[in-house]
């Protein structure tokens, strides 16, 4: 399916009490919210969402930062999902990111950067299943 993608509101937008204007751009971005939590992931969570960077130098700053508060975990459904989604986000770097995009306007740095996406139709498919039970998401569908 490739009209599904994953997206967190990160611990450093929610903190900083932009939540609602994120999800404000994610609905006028046409996209259709079928799960949305307020959770506060533990260590080993994050750990395990973030797996494929276990190797990389930010990892273990990434996952203390990922548990450092709440955040919010979204399935977003469109035409094309994924990579709307990382075009709404912009770069990962927000000094790199595109006028008009979420990091661009609300990311405070590289590591703090208000907003995650998945990079694949199957990575996004991974990470709903790794937050939200089937029946969560069908009920909204
Ligand atoms: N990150 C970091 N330092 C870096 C690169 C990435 O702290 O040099 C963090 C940042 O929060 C990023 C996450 O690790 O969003 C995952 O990195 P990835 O390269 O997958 O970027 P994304 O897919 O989120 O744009
Ligand atoms: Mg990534």
């Amino acid at each position: 399916m490739n009209n599904l993608t994953f997206a967190i509101i990160k611990p450093d937008a929610v903190k900083s009490g932009n939540t609602g204007l994120i999800l404000d751009r994610i609905i006028k971005s046409d996209f259709k919210i079928l799960g949305a939590k307020l959770i506060r992931l533990s260590r080993k969570q994050a750990e395990g969402f973030y797996d494929i960077h276990k190797e990389r130098p930010f990892f273990e700053e990434l996952t203390e930062f990922m548990c450092s508060g709440q955040c919010m975990v979204l399935a977003l459904k469109k035409e094309n999902a994924v990579q709307e989604w990382r075009q709404t986000i912009g770069s990962t770097n927000p000094e790199e990111a595109e006028t008009g995009t979420i990091r661009k306007d609300f990311a405070k740095n590289i590591q703090n950067n208000a907003v995650h996406g998945s990079d694949s139709d199957e990575n996004a498919k991974k990470e709903i299943a790794f937050f939200f039970t089937n029946s969560e998401l069908i009920a909204n569908n």
